[in-house]
């Protein structure tokens, strides 16, 4: 495989001043190499909980952290679609690099999505994209779990200087970043609810560690807790309001990006015990191993989990640019279900993989071990856990008509 070949189209053409057609058939090579980078490191990743270095090097390396960005401001404008078959790809390899590139891929989509027209933020999109800077995220905070639209902490203002003070419970690499997108209220005299997004550099904050990250699994996340103090400038908040932002984009995002790197893992898991049942097949002369009904188990909630995230890819791409379809009840509804119908899907196959890999799979050592996946695969339903959601949108469901035909 040539690493080079599409960037150095992409130099040649801009050199030349000619406008160049984005090759997205190289988005398939260039994601492999990443993962091939991921899939290398991922066991001492584990093992050492420490960030995948060479992995996100290696998405550097590829130009992959700004391909959602626009091209006129120096990304490839990748679609939802693409960046969630990397996230896919990446989770195959190592969940955690797969997470990574998940959280920072929603935080370039809120960039692109509602940061045009405002210079500070497509001022930042071209670094994004020039310098590959990588973007965390700060949504939690305090006691407050996944209660992400209430915000303790407030914008502080003097003049056109701001500044924020914030107890992150959680910020997933937050050490190694080079920028954090996060949430806050308005103002000292705002609701909790009144919140706005800000984005910020690592020169305009300061990070210092609360607690540490010794988790049964992504433990390559690094999602310690820190107190993050920032100053900068008003014109880092987003021009528009964070409830807008959440239903547009980063829920929407977040929950496509998140599945997709689950069933990533979960496909992962899937490789395994196909693996193990044909050798153990080959063993017995043909003669099927009594674990093959667990494998085909796997085998059919993987399909599940394929077939409702690429239903819900279709329907975000669809509606991405119709503001008041993205706020319906029924998308909020879907777009919050699928989150908890692809962390469940997920976690039972990789359950189910485990099971028809029998003590193969539970070993943590050999080829066939689903340990490490099953590990990380747990982290699915408590991020932004799946009760809280489904209880927040209990209204919401009972509101939402039965579909009248299987397409609707
Ligand atoms: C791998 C990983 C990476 C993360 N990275 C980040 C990050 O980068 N930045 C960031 O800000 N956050 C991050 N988070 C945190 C995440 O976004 C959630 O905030 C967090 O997982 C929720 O934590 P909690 O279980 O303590 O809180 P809670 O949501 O408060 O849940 C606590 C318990 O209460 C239950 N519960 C909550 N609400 C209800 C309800 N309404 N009905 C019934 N039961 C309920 C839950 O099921 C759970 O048992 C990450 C989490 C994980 C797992």
């Amino acid at each position: 495989m040539n690493l080079q070949k599409p960037l150095i189209r992409q130099i040649a053409a801009d050199k030349a001043g000619e406008p160049f057609t984005v090759d997205r058939s190289s988005f398939r090579e260039r994601i492999a190499l990443v993962a091939a980078a991921a899939a290398a490191e991922a066991e001492d990743v584990d093992r050492a909980a420490r960030f995948p270095q060479k992995a996100i090097e290696a998405a550097r390396a590829q130009k992959l952290l700004g391909v959602q960005i626009p091209r006129e401001f120096g990304g490839e404008g990748a679609s939802i679609f693409e960046v969630a078959d990397m996230c896919y790809a990446l989770g195959r390899a190592c969940s955690s690099t797969g997470m990574i590139f998940a959280m920072h891929q929603t935080k370039v989509a809120c960039l692109v999505r509602h940061g045009v027209g405002s210079a500070y933020h497509e001022a930042l999109m071209r670094r994004v994209a020039s310098e590959q800077m990588l973007l965390a995220s700060s949504t939690t905070e305090g006691q407050n779990g996944g209660n992400i639209r209430f915000s303790a902490a407030a914008v502080e203002r003097s003049g056109a200087e701001i500044s924020l003070v914030r107890n992150a419970t959680v910020i997933s690499y937050g050490a190694e970043a080079d920028g954090i997108v996060s949430i806050a209220r308005r103002a000292n005299d705002a609701a909790g609810s009144d919140q706005v997004l800000l984005a910020m550099t690592r020169d305009q904050y300061t990070l210092e560690r609360s607690l540490e990250w010794e988790t049964l699994g992504m433990r390559g996340t690094c999602s310690a807790g820190f107190e993050l103090k920032f100053t900068g400038s008003s014109a880092q908040i987003f021009p528009e309001g964070y409830d807008r932002i959440h239903a547009q984009t980063m829920t929407p995002v977040a929950h496509l990006c998140w599945s997709s790197v689950w069933a990533g893992i979960a496909a992962a898991s899937v490789e395994r015990a196909q693996a193990f049942i044909r050798k153990a097949a080959r063993g017995a002369g043909g003669q099927m191993p009594p674990g093959a009904a667990h494998f085909n188990a796997a085998k059919m909630t993987l399909s599940k989990l394929r077939a409702v995230i690429t239903a819900n890819l279709d329907h975000y791409a669809a509606h991405e640019h119709d503001e008041r379809a993205l706020s319906s009840l029924d998308f909020q509804s879907a777009i919050n279900l699928l989150k908890v119908e692809a962390s469940e899907l997920a976690v039972e196959t990789v359950m189910s993989a485990m099971r028809a890999c029998g003590l193969a799979g539970y070993r943590n050592d050999g080829e066939f071990s689903v340990g490490r996946l099953l590990r990380d695969v747990l982290s699915s339903p408590i991020m932004i856990n799946n009760e809280r959601i489904l209880s927040n949108i209990a209204s919401a469901t009972l509101m939402s008509a039965v579909p009248a035909t299987l397409r609707d």
